[in-house]
C-alpha cells in the first residue's frame, strides 16, 4: 500500500513538476515577450525626453512651467501610440530617495492627482533592491515578476536618463498591465491544469498498479520468506531437538555450533564448548586416525566418513562415540567446516571389550583345559576348529580343512551309527547335543571323546549352525573303568566280608547256643557254690561273646551300608513302653527307681524305623541301668513341630541316670569304636565299647544324633534328637522289638506236641532237653521238606523252625506249610535261628512265621514264647 502511494505521489509529483516547468517556461517566455515589447517603448519614450529640460526640473515650484508642461504633454501624447501602457513617468534618485519628476495620467487607474515636480514616489524601495541597484548603475531595469500595485499586477521597465548632475540618477519608468499577458496564458494554464489532472489520474493508476504488483510480489515474497523461515525453523528445531548429537567445527577442530544433544553428550554448554581446543574433548590419537579419511573428503573421493572415537566429558569420564563427519565447502570448494554427528556407543564398546575379553579368556581356558572348540555351518558343512581340536584329532591346521563330514569320518565304526542318530535327533529337536564316543585317529589310535554342541536354527526352523566342544576323555575313561573295576572289587570284598561275618555270626552262634543252652541247663542241676560260680562265669562270658558277635555284625552292616532304614508309621507310647519294660527286671534287681515319661505334647504316632529306634533306645537304657548302682534311671520323650507346616517334628528321647557320670575329657571320644571310659568298670559290668558308636551311626541314618551331658558322680543324660514326621496313620504295629518276657506258664505248654526243625544235632539235643523240661513232647525234622511232610501227616501245637536248612530253608518250608493250610487253621511257627539280625526277623515274619527266637536260646525265653503261641 505504502509503495503504491509513494509510487503514485512520485509519479504525480514528477508529472506535475514537468507540467509546471512547461507552464512556467510558457509564462516566462510570455513575460519575456511582454517585457521585450515594453523595453523598446520605454527607450523610445526616453529618447523623446529633453534631457536638459528634464535636468532643470528639480523643485515643486517648477510645476506647470513650460518645460514641465511640454515634457509632460509629449509623454502624455505618446500614450495613444501605446494603448496598453499603464504608468509612464520619469523619476530621480537623489540622496537615497526617489522623486517623480514628470508624470502622466494613467486612464486605467483613473488617477487625477496633480502632476508636480519632485513628488515622492510613495513606495519605499530598499537601498539594495534591484530597482535601486539598476538606477545607481544606470542600467535598464526589467521587472521579471509582475508586481502588484493596488489595482492589479503590472510589468515595469525602467530606463536610465542621462543628467549632467552626476549626483543624481534620472530614469523613465513605464509599466503595462500583466493581465493582458495573463490572458495569453489561459490556454497554457488550462493545458497545465489538464496535464496536472491527467498526471494525477495517471499517478493514481500507477500507484494502484504498483500497489497491486507490490502486493502480489510482496505476498509472494512474504510467502517465500515465511516458507524460508518455516524451513529454517524446522531445520533449527530439528537440529536443536535432534537426539543425535551434532556440531559444526572449524577446520582446526574448534566447535562453532553444537546442538543440545551434543552439549548433553559432553556435559558442556554451547558457549563453553566454543572455548575448547580439540585436545580438551577428544583424544589426540583418535584424531590422528581421521587424517587419511579427511584427505579423502578433501580430494572429493568421499562425501563423508564414519569413525569411532573417544570423547572426554566435562566430568572427566571417557565416552565412546560413533562420529559421522561431513564437510562443508566454501564458494571456492575449499573445506570451510566439518559437520559432525555423534551417536554414543560406550555400552556397545564395553560389551565388545567384554566379549573379546571373554572370548580371549574362553580361548585361553579352552587351551588350558584342553577343550577342542568347533563351529560348523550345517548348510555347507564347513567348520572352524581351534588348535586343541586339531591336537585331539591329530590333524594339521595348515593342511586339513575341517568339515562336518571329515569330523564324522573320524568316529569309530561301532559308534558311528549312534553318533549320527543322536546328532540328527538334536538337530531336529533343537536340544543340546552331548555324547561320548570313540574316534580313530589317522595313526590308528583309538581315543575316547566327549562331544557337546548347541544347534542354531533359522526362522523357518532349519538347523544352520552348530557350535560345540570336544574333550579327550581317554585317560578319564580308562581311569573310570579302573575305578569301576576297583569299586566292583571293593563291593565284592565288602559283600564277601558281610557274608563272611553273617556266616561267622551264624557259625559262632550255633555252638554258642549249645554252650549257653547246656550251661543254663547245668545251672538248674544240683551244684555246690563253687561249681555254681564257675557256671555263672561261663554264662556271662558266653553272653559277652554273644553281645560282641551281635555288635560286630551290626557295625559291619552299617559300614558297608547294608543297613537300610525302613520307615513306617507306628504308635510311639506302646512302642517305647515295651522297650522300657525290657530292662525293667534288671533295674528292679538293682533296686533302681525306673521311670518312663511321655510329654503330653508328643504326637500319638511317629514315622520312622522302629527297629533302629528300638535298638538305639535299648542301648541307651541298657547302659544307664548297667552303670547306675543307686538312684534312678528315667526315659522321657518330648516333641515339637518344626517349620511352618508342622510336617517335620523334632523328637527328643532322653535317658537320664544317677550313675557314675562321665568325665568331661572322655565325652568327645564316647562315640568312638571300642572306647570305654573305665576298663575296670567295664570288666565289672561287661561291654564291648561298640554300643554308643553303633547307636550314633544308626541315629545319623535316621536323620538325628545322640547328644550327651554328664558330670562325674552326678549322672549322665543321653538324648537322641530325631527329625521325623509325625505319623498320619498307623500302618503297621510296632511289634518288632523283642517281646517283653512274660511269665512262663509251664502248665500251659505241658503235654504240647512241638516239631523242632533243626539240622544241628547239638541244638536238636539241647532243644529236646529244654522241651522235655517244659513237659512238651518233641518231634524232630532235619530238613525243610521233612518238616513240611511231618506237618502234613502229624498233629503239632507249634513248630520251632531253624532258618538255614539243608534242602528247603526255614522260610521256604513255612511258606509251603501256610500254602497247604486250610482256612481257619493256623499252626504256630516260631523261628529259632542263629541269624540274629532284625532283617532276619522281618524275613521270617514275612514268610509267615508268628514269632522269632534267636540263638542262643534261653530256657526261660523258650518257655515264655511257647506258652504265648500254643
Ligand atoms: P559298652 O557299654 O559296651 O562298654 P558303649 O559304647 O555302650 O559300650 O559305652 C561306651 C562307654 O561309655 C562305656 O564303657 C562307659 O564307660 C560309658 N558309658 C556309657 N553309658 C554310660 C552311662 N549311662 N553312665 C556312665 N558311663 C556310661
Amino acid at each position: 500500500m505504502r509503495d503504491g502511494i509513494i509510487a503514485g505521489v512520485l509519479i504525480f509529483l514528477l508529472s506535475a513538476a514537468a507540467v509546471v516547468i512547461v507552464y512556467q517556461s510558457a509564462v516566462s517566455s510570455k513575460l519575456k515577450d511582454a517585457l521585450g515589447q515594453l523595453r523598446p517603448q520605454a527607450e523610445y519614450l526616453a529618447s523623446l525626453v529633453d534631457l536638459r529640460a528634464h535636468a532643470w526640473l528639480t523643485t515643486r515650484q517648477q510645476t506647470n512651467s513650460q518645460p514641465h508642461t511640454a515634457l509632460t504633454q509629449r509623454l502624455q501624447n505618446m500614450r495613444q501610440f501605446y494603448p496598453g501602457l499603464g504608468k509612464l513617468f520619469t523619476g530621480r534618485y537623489k540622496n537615497g530617495k526617489i522623486e517623480i519628476i514628470l508624470d502622466t495620467l494613467d486612464p486605467a487607474r483613473g488617477r487625477s492627482e496633480p502632476h508636480y515636480v519632485a513628488r515622492p514616489l510613495g513606495i519605499d524601495l530598499a537601498p539594495d533592491s534591484p530597482e535601486i541597484k539598476a538606477i545607481q548603475e544606470r542600467q535598464t531595469f526589467l521587472s521579471d515578476q509582475p508586481a502588484f500595485q493596488g489595482e492589479g499586477r503590472f510589468l515595469g521597465v525602467m530606463v536610465p536618463l542621462p543628467n549632467p548632475d552626476f549626483s543624481v540618477r534620472d530614469f523613465l519608468y513605464i509599466d503595462s498591465s500583466y493581465e493582458t499577458v495573463a490572458a495569453g496564458l489561459v490556454t497554457a494554464r488550462k493545458a497545465r491544469d489538464i496535464s496536472l489532472l491527467v498526471a494525477g489520474i495517471f499517478a493514481v493508476i500507477a500507484g494502484m498498479t504498483v500497489f497491486s504488483w507490490r502486493s502480489q510480489s510482496h505476498f509472494r515474497q512474504m510467502l517465500a520468506v515465511t516458507r524460508l523461515r518455516e524451513g529454517e525453523e524446522l531445520f533449527r528445531s530439528t537440529y536443536e531437538m535432534s537426539p543425535v548429537a551434532m556440531c559444526l567445527t572449524s577446520t582446526d577442530g574448534r566447535i562453532l555450533r553444537a546442538n543440545k544433544a551434543f552439549c548433553d553428550f559432553l556435559g558442556y554448554s554451547e558457549s563453553e564448548l566454543g572455548k575448547l581446543q580439540p585436545s580438551d574433548y577428544t583424544q589426540a590419537e583418535d584424531l590422528k586416525k581421521d587424517q587419511p579419511l579427511v584427505e579423502k573428503l578433501r580430494d572429493h573421493q568421499a562425501s563423508q566418513y564414519q569413525t569411532e572415537r573417544r570423547y572426554l566429558r566435562q566430568d572427566g569420564q571417557i565416552v565412546w562415540g560413533l562420529a559421522s563427519v561431513a564437510i562443508v565447502r566454501d564458494s571456492d570448494a575449499n573445506i570451510s567446516h566439518y559437520m559432525t554427528q555423534v551417536v554414543e556407543i560406550t555400552k556397545r564398546k564395553l560389551a565388545e571389550e567384554t566379549l573379546s575379553l571373554s572370548q580371549e579368556r574362553l580361548a585361553l581356558a579352552a587351551d588350558a583345559g584342553k577343550v577342542g572348540m568347533w563351529d560348523c555351518n550345517l548348510i555347507t558343512g564347513r567348520a572352524v576348529w581351534n588348535d586343541v581340536m586339531h591336537a585331539i584329532f591329530q590333524t594339521d591346521a595348515k593342511n586339513f580343512a575341517p568339515t562336518l563330514q571329515a569330523q564324522e569320518a573320524f568316529v569309530h565304526e561301532d559308534d558311528r551309527g549312534a553318533v549320527a542318530a543322536e546328532f540328527q535327533h538334536c538337530q531336529q529337536a533343537a536340544t543340546p547335543y552331548e555324547q561320548e564316543y570313540r574316534i580313530v585317529r589317522r595313526d590308528g589310535e583309538v581315543r575316547h571323546v566327549k562331544a557337546s554342541a548347541i544347534i542354531f536354527k533359522d526362522e523357518s526352523g532349519k538347523p544352520i549352525r552348530a557350535v560345540g566342544t570336544h574333550i579327550d576323555i581317554t585317560a578319564e575313561t580308562e581311569e573310570s573303568k579302573e575305578l569301576i573295576r576297583a569299586k566292583e572289587a571293593a563291593l565284592a570284598a565288602d559283600k564277601a566280608k558281610s557274608e563272611f561275618l553273617a556266616v561267622m555270626s551264624h557259625e559262632i552262634r550255633t555252638p554258642l547256643n549249645g554252650v549257653l543252652g547246656f550251661v543254663s541247663m547245668l545251672k538248674n542241676t544240683r551244684l555246690d557254690s563253687e561249681q555254681l560260680s564257675y557256671i555263672e562265669t561261663m554264662e556271662s562270658s558266653g553272653q559277652g561273646l554273644l553281645t560282641l558277635v551281635n555288635d560286630i555284625l551290626d557295625l559291619s552292616k552299617i559300614e558297608s551300608r547294608e543297613i537300610h532304614v525302613e520307615s513306617s508309621t507306628f504308635e510311639l507310647r506302646p512302642f517305647v513302653r515295651k522297650i522300657h519294660q525290657q530292662l525293667e527286671a534288671q533295674a528292679y534287681n538293682k533296686e533302681l527307681h525306673y521311670d518312663f515319661l511321655v510329654d503330653y505334647s508328643v504326637p500319638k504316632s511317629i514315622h520312622s524305623d522302629p527297629i533302629r529306634l528300638g535298638q538305639i533306645l535299648t542301648n541307651l537304657l541298657g547302659n544307664a541301668v548297667k552303670f547306675t548302682e543307686y538312684g534312678r534311671v528315667e526315659l522321657s520323650i518330648s516333641a515339637r513341630p518344626m517349620g511352618l507346616h508342622q510336617k517335620n517334628w523334632e523328637w527328643s528321647f532322653t535317658v537320664r541316670d544317677t550313675g557314675p557320670g562321665i568325665p568331661p575329657e572322655a565325652l568327645p571320644k564316647l562315640f568312638q569304636l571300642f572306647y570305654q571310659v573305665d576298663s575296670s568298670a567295664t570288666r565289672r559290668h561287661g561291654g564291648t565299647g561298640l554300643g554308643l558308636a553303633i547307636s550314633q551311626r544308626l541315629a545319623k541314618l535316621l536323620g538325628g544324633e545322640i547328644r550327651v551331658e554328664s558330670r562325674p558322680d552326678e549322672g549322665s543324660e543321653f538324648t537322641l534328637v530325631l527329625l521325623a514326621p509325625r505319623g498320619e496313620q498307623v500302618t503297621a504295629p510296632a511289634n518288632l522289638a523283642p517281646p517283653k518276657p512274660v511269665e512262663s506258664s509251664p502248665q500251659k505248654v505241658l503235654g504240647k506236641r512241638i516239631l523242632v526243625v533243626e539240622d544241628n544235632p547239638v541244638n536238636r539235643k539241647l532243644c529236646a532237653l529244654q522241651l522235655k523240661r517244659l513237659g512238651c513232647e518233641a518231634e524232630f525234622a532235619e530238613t525243610g521238606f521233612q518238616a513240611v511232610e511231618k506237618v502234613r501227616i502229624g498233629q503239632f501245637d507249634a513248630v520251632l523252625m531253624d532258618m538255614q536248612l539243608p534242602d528247603l530253608d526255614g522260610c521256604g518250608a513255612t511258606r509251603e506249610i501256610r500254602r497247604e493250610e486250610k482256612t481257619g487253621e493256623r499252626l504256630s511257627i516260631i523261628a529259632l535261628t542263629a541269624n540274629a539280625m532284625p532283617e532276619d526277623r522281618k524275613k521270617c515274619l514275612d514268610a509267615g512265621m508268628d514269632d522269632f527266637l534267636s540263638k542262643p536260646l534261653q530256657y526261660e525265653t523258650l518257655a515264655t514264647t511257647l506258652s504265648k503261641w500254643v
